[in-house]
């Protein structure tokens, strides 16, 4: 039997609308090789909360609003997987975007990872933000990025 291409997809978001189109692109993917599509939100760790007057329950708080945010991000693309019938697992987890969606697709054994070239802050002048730079130059698999809408 031939070995399919692509088994598991990986789609990391921030929830932005400038991953839309790659999530579009993520379901297709899985859909077309009946894959198994995982949805990754990183939280990521703010390096400094100094400043904020805040302290550490500040900080508590900002982490357990971002992975709320996870979870409702994670969960929209399930949902949308789910009418196409493709099977699906989400994560959030706490960490550093640049370097723990390469760790998930290493202990996930993914096969290709989707992403949009822009994300949440979306600076124009860059031609990919620096969370998928740094996920292009690293990947050990293929890496599909998408460009967000032009209206963006
Ligand atoms: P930057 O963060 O460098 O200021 P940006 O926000 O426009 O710029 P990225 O953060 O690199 O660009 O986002 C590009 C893509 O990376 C997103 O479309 C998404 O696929 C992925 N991504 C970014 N941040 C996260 C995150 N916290 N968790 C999961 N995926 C993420
Ligand atoms: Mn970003």
């Amino acid at each position: 039997m031939n070995q399919r291409m692509f088994d598991r997809v990986l789609i990391p978001t921030d929830g932005s609308d400038a991953v839309e189109p790659a999530v579009e692109t993520a379901l297709d993917l899985a859909k077309t090789y009946d894959a198994m599509l995982h949805v990754l939100f990183i939280v990521g760790q703010p390096s400094s909360v100094s400043g904020t007057g805040e302290g550490f329950a500040g900080l508590d708080n900002l982490l357990n609003e971002l992975e709320e945010e996870g979870h409702r991000a994670t969960d929209a693309v399930a949902d949308r997987a789910k009418i196409d019938d493709i099977e699906t697992t989400t994560a959030v987890r706490r960490g550093s975007p640049h370097d723990d969606i390469l760790t998930y697709a290493t202990e996930h054994d993914v096969d290709v990872i989707v992403m949009g070239t822009h994300g949440r802050t979306g600076v124009k002048r860059a031609l990919l933000g620096s969370v998928t730079e740094n996920v292009v130059r690293h990947s050990d698999v293929p890496v599909l990025t998408v460009h967000r809408k032009p209206e963006d």
